[in-house]
Order: C-alpha cells, then sequence, then structure tokens
C-alpha cells in the first residue's frame, strides 16, 4: 500500500491526510511512486514544512490527482549515504519564499512511520548520525584547537566548521578518523546559483556557511594533515569543501603540500573536490602525488551545466579533461553528481552520462541529492521541459549493467577501499 500525504499546520506539527496517497515530484510533474521505491525514512533524516507550497495527492476513493487543502506541503531532507528517487510534489503560491539549500524528497505516512523514495547508495558509516558523540567532539575538537594554536586552519576547521556547523567531515577530523577536510581557496571561478559558500546579496536565500577569508600555507596544511593520515582508520584528506570557493585556484600551495606530506608519509588518499575547472593544475597535482579527484557536475549536458555553474574563464569539456588526467596517472576519479529526478534520468541526460563514462575511463558516481529548491533551480537555468524520464532506479540499473566495474557511492573512498574488494553497493539492492 501507498504511504498517506503529510501536511503541516504552519506551527511545525504534521499530519497525514489519509484521504489522500502521497506522490513524487520529477522535473515539473507530479507522479505516483511505485510501492516498491519507498523505504522507512533513515535515522538522521528530518522533515520540513514548506511554507506557500498545498502538497499533491491521489485520492485514495477516485485516484484523481488533487490537492491537499489541510496545510502547508511537507518534504524530507533524506541523511548522507542514501539518494532520493523523487522530490516533494507541491503546487506553489505565487507568493511563496525561495527554499533555502536543503534537498526536498518526497515523503509519506504509513502504519505509524515515515517512508521516502529513496536508496541507500552507500554502505560506508562515516556520517552516520549515530556515530557522533557529542562529549568526544568537543574534546577532540579542544584537543586540537590546543595542539596546533597557531595554526589558522585548524582554528578555522574546529572553531567554524566543527563547533558551528557542525560539519560531518569537520567532526570526524575532531575525533581523528576518517576523512579530513581541508579547506584552502577563498575565490571561486564559477557562479553557481545554489553555492553553499556564497549567495549574492540580492538572493533571498543565504548561503549555509561562510567562505574561508585566508589563503593557508603549505606549511599549516602540512601540520596537521600528517598526523592524520599517519594515524586515523581508512585515512583520507580531501582539499574541496563546502566552506571555500575552488581549490585549483590554490594548486601551488596544495601541490607544495602533498610534496611535503608524502616526504613524511605514504599512508591513505590524498583528495581533492573540485569543479574541475583547470586540467593543467591537475596534472601538476598528480605529479606531485594527488590520489583521487571528484568533480562536482549537476549535469552531464553542457546546456544544462553552463547555466548552473555560470563559469568563468573555463568550458564544460574541462571537467573531463580533469578526470581523463587523473585516470593517466592511475588515479581514482569521481563525479559529485547532483541528482535531480525528472533531469538527471531523462532519456537525453542518460546519453550524455553513458558517454562521459566512456570517454574518461570514470571510476566511481557519487549520487547526492542536489540542495536546492526544485522551482528556483528550473526557472534560473531555464528547463521548462525536461523530455522524457526513465526514473532515477531504473538508470542506476541501466548504467550499472553497462559498467559493471563503474562504483555507486556517496562518499570519497579510502585507500584501502581503492584497492581493495571495493564491493559495489549496489548490488545490495
Ligand atoms: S564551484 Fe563551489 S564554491 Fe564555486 S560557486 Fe560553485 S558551489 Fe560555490
Amino acid at each position: 500500500m501507498s504511504p498517506f500525504i503529510l501536511y503541516s499546520d504552519g506551527n511545525g506539527n504534521i499530519f497525514e491526510d489519509t484521504s489522500l496517497y502521497a506522490t513524487g515530484r520529477s522535473g515539473w510533474d507530479a507522479l505516483p511512486i511505485p510501492e516498491d521505491e519507498w523505504i522507512e525514512l533513515p535515522e538522521g533524516g528530518n522533515l520540513y514544512e514548506l511554507p506557500g507550497r498545498r502538497g499533491i495527492g491521489i485520492d485514495v476513493e477516485t485516484g484523481e490527482m488533487r490537492l491537499c487543502e489541510k496545510g502547508w506541503a511537507v518534504a524530507a531532507f533524506i541523511p548522507p549515504a542514501h539518494t532520493g528517487l523523487y522530490m516533494a510534489a507541491y503546487e506553489t503560491a505565487p507568493d511563496a519564499p525561495t527554499l533555502p539549500l536543503f534537498c526536498y524528497t518526497a515523503a509519506g505516512w504509513l502504519d505509524d512511520q515515515f517512508y521516502v523514495p529513496a536508496v541507500r547508495i552507500e554502505q560506508d558509516i562515516r556520517q552516520e548520525c549515530a556515530g557522533y558523540d557529542e562529549e568526544e567532539i568537543a574534546s577532540g575538537a579542544a584537543h586540537l584547537l590546543k595542539t596546533y594554536p597557531n595554526n589558522r586552519l585548524v582554528q578555522h576547521l574546529m572553531n567554524n566548521c566543527c563547533n558551528t556547523y557542525h560539519c560531518p567531515a569537520a567532526r570526524n577530523l575532531s575525533l581523528g578518523r576518517w576523512e579530513c577536510p581541508v579547506p584552502s581557496s577563498p575565490a571561486c571561478n564559477a557562479n553557481c546559483i545554489g553555492c553553499i559558500s556564497f549567495q549574492p546579496l540580492e538572493e533571498t536565500i543565504v548561503s549555509t556557511q561562510d567562505r574561508l577569508t585566508f589563503k593557508p600555507t603549505p606549511e599549516e596544511i602540512v601540520e596537521f594533515t600528517v598526523p592524520h593520515l599517519e594515524t586515523a582508520p581508512f585515512p583520507i584528506i580531501s582539499f574541496g569543501q563546502g566552506c571555500e570557493g575552488e581549490p585549483l585556484l590554490m594548486w601551488e600551495a596544495i601541490r607544495d603540500a602533498i610534496v611535503e606530506i608524502r616526504k613524511h608519509t605514504l599512508k591513505g588518499s590524498i583528495n581533492i573536490n573540485t569543479n574541475g575547472s583547470k586540467p593543467d593544475a591537475v596534472r601538476a597535482l598528480c605529479e606531485a602525488g594527488l590520489n583521487s579527484i571528484r568533480v562536482s557536475t549537476n549535469s552531464a549536458r553542457e546546456k544544462i551545466y553552463t547555466p548552473y555553474y555560470r563559469p568563468n574563464n573555463y568550458v564544460f569539456e574541462d571537467l573531463a579533461e580533469s578526470l581523463k588526467i587523473v585516470r593517466s596517472y592511475g588515479g581514482w576519479t569521481s563525479i559529485n553528481y547532483f541528482v535531480f529526478p525528472g533531469m538527471t534520468d531523462s532519456v537525453e541526460e542518460y546519453e550524455a552520462l553513458r558517454k562521459l563514462i566512456r570517454d574518461t575511463g570514470l571510476c566511481m558516481i557519487q549520487w547526492r541529492n542536489f540542495n536546492i529548491d526544485p522551482d528556483w533551480y528550473m526557472g534560473k537555468i531555464g528547463v521548462t521541459e525536461t523530455g522524457e524520464c526513465m526514473g532515477l532506479k531504473q538508470m542506476m540499473e541501466l548504467i550499472h549493467e553497462e559498467f559493471p566495474n563503474l562504483k555507486f557511492g556517496y562518499f570519497n573512498p579510502s585507500m584501502e577501499r581503492i584497492k581493495g574488494n571495493f564491493e559495489n553497493d549496489f548490488a545490495h539492492w
């Protein structure tokens, strides 16, 4: 049986309407959701009320689609490691406020449980909310601040990222485990509509964190990353974080840091999360010892990419070139693929993605939920018609069938996984 639609009273109280089954949004359309695509809302998930929006449901009696007039629409923010298959379906009033930079997955209620149409795409537990002990984090952060009193980067990571933004990666650093974030760039050569570290004043929404305000030195980077690589389980250090601009604009400092790091330790993976805009800089980092790259994109199609990223002095083709270069050095390559139901699973996008995988020898797709107001996004990039769509689950299955060695996930893999039996979590479905 399909879950019932949810609505809110506008005061943060959420109710089910048992006269309507929940539907899902794909592009501009509201669709019924196949029963086998619902899962219980995973631990760490949240529910949002969507002001100025009425949910669209299917009448349990007539089977007709109609609005839920009882209150505002409701959506789910699903936790990392899960990919949403449909967004919340609703009708937006003309004066409705733009929604902040979160993902808005469909949600429903059945048998005393909240449900979402999603898949667990990654078994790695590095951002499971159950794994974060507040006391251990507080003492770990205090220890790092005391150990590196003059290191501006450690001060930023612990005071801002860990203790203020509660960034999961910075919290893992305070706990001395897994992936360590290394932001480095106050500037960016793109102007993404949904940038999470910088939003123009004229926009009504705000960025979820402030951008770094200084340029760390190679010495500041090396000082805390070498001990992390030496002592952390499944150690990774990752340049390119949500609290900065584009790290490739700091490639010389990053190159010098990598060279110095590798003089002290060969452990772990050195990764860069980037917009992939500077292939020559990527080559220099590979020469220095970069192990892995993750290139972010909202699409494998230039016509969808460019109006969103609004790049300065680089072009869409540079992304593929950066991926190819890392592969040519034997490095691991991922795309940070912003999943938007109705765009990502369009036939045109599927064909473009197949070409990108073939052309670059891509190792992994990180199927990430796109944290953006759907109406605002499609309006800003001028998409009125998304074309024929196949459904995200079917698209994932087709890609998996054609490229069985291509890994699916949500996080940058450790060297142990890259070199080990990187079981494809997709197989767990
Ligand atoms: S590439 Fe990153 S930092 Fe630059 S504008 Fe886009 S989201 Fe913001």
